[in-house]
C-alpha cells in the first residue's frame, strides 16, 4: 500500500476568526492544491467548529491534544466524543511543547494515543529529541523509548501518523537537513519493524516537523522514508499552500 502524503499545519495558541476567513475560506479552499496530499490542520479548540464548518471537507481537522477519559470531572479538558460531536477525526497528542510545558510524560501521552484510537480519532503522536540528546548520541534512545509507550498501548496502527519533530528544530528557523531528518525516519520505520511489524512499518506515515517553509519542503520530500510533513509558524501563511504542493 502506497503511504499517501501528509501535510498538518498547527496553528498551536495562534490564529483568529480572521485566520480562518482569510487562510481557510479564502486561501485555502480556493487554491489548487495537490490532490495526493492528505491536508488536515489544527487550529486552538475554541475555533475547531468554525474551522471544520469553514474548511473544504478534502481537508482534515485536527485538536492540537485530547484527555483520556469518555466524560467527568476533568476540568479544563476535552474528550474524544466532544471533538468527534464538532466532526473533528484527527488530534496531535505529544507535542514536544506539551512535553516540555505541560510535563506530559511518554506515558501519558501512550495512553492518550490509545485511548483516542479506540474512540474513534485518528492520531499524530509527536516523538523528537532535544539539542542536547543528539549532541549526546542519544538521539535513538529518546525516541525509541517514546515509540515503545506507544507501542505499549497501542493495538491497531491504522489511525497513526507519527510525526518525527527534533526540538532544536521547532520555531527555531534551523531545519533538519533532508539527511539527518531521513536517517531518524528510516530508524523509526526499523523500529516499528522489529518491534511491532512489518505491515505497520510498511503502511505508517512518518512526516518530519522542524521548521519547514515553501523553500525546504521539496527536497524534504524527496527522501524515502519522510511521508509528509508537520509545520508550525508557516502554516500560519499563505505559503502552506506552496508546502503542500511541495512536489508537483
Ligand atoms: C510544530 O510546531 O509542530 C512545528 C514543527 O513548528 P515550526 O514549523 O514552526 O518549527
Amino acid at each position: 500500500m502506497a503511504r499517501k502524503f501528509f501535510v498538518g499545519g498547527n496553528w498551536k495558541m495562534n490564529g483568529n476568526t480572521a485566520l480562518i476567513k482569510s487562510l481557510v475560506a479564502e486561501t485555502l479552499n480556493t487554491a489548487k492544491l495537490d490532490e495526493t496530499v492528505e491536508v488536515v490542520i489544527a487550529p486552538p479548540a475554541v475555533y475547531l467548529e468554525k474551522t471544520r464548518a469553514t474548511a473544504n471537507k478534502n481537508i482534515g481537522v485536527a485538536a492540537q491534544n485530547v484527555y483520556y477519559k469518555k466524560s467527568g470531572a476533568y476540568t479544563g479538558e476535552i474528550s474524544p466524543e466532544i471533538l468527534k460531536d464538532v466532526n473533528v477525526d484527527w488530534v496531535i497528542l505529544g507535542h514536544s511543547e506539551r512535553r516540555e510545558y505541560f510535563k506530559e510524560s511518554n506515558e501519558f501521552v501512550g495512553e492518550k494515543t490509545a485511548f483516542a484510537l479506540e474512540n474513534g480519532l485518528k492520531v499524530i503522536p509527536c516523538v523528537g529529541e532535544k539539542l542536547e540528546h543528539r549532541e549526546a548520541g542519544k538521539t535513538m534512545d529518546i525516541i525509541f523509548a517514546q515509540l515503545k509507550a506507544i507501542a505499549d498501548n497501542v493495538k491497531d496502527w491504522t489511525n497513526i501518523v507519527i510525526a518525527y519533530e527534533p526540538v532544536w528544530a521547532i520555531g527555531t528557523g534551523k531545519v533538519a537537513t533532508p539527511q539527518q531528518a531521513q536517517e531518524v525516519h528510516e530508524q523509526i520505520r526499523k523500529w516499528l519493524a522489529d518491534n511491532v511489524s512489518a505491515e505497520v512499518a510498511e503502511n505508517t506515515r512518518i512526516i518530519y516537523g522542524g521548521s519547514v517553509n515553501a523553500s525546504n519542503a521539496g527536497e524534504l520530500s524527496k527522501e524515502k522514508d519522510i511521508d509528509g510533513f508537520l509545520v508550525g509558524g508557516a502554516s500560519l501563511k499563505p505559503d502552506f499552500v506552496n508546502i503542500i504542493n511541495a512536489r508537483l
